[in-house]
């Protein structure tokens, strides 16, 4: 597995491209914005991912 930032089972991220534009989607069920540069998708992803972190921490 090449994941970047695993933080569960719950959230693993990937990115999708559809036509010109690239979206962050995770396992969870969230969806970030449509993006034009993979990278900006990528960092919707890995802002994703520290809010669900922090979201672990300080939940339950
Ligand atoms: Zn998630």
């Amino acid at each position: 597995m090449t994941s970047e930032e695993t933080q569960g089972d719950a959230h693993r991220t990937t990115t999708q491209e559809r036509g010109p534009f690239c979206t962050a989607t995770c396992l969870c069920g969230w969806r970030g914005p449509a993006r034009r540069a993979r990278s900006k998708a990528r960092s919707d992803a890995a802002e994703h991912l520290r809010d669900a972190e922090t979201e672990a921490r300080t939940g339950s």
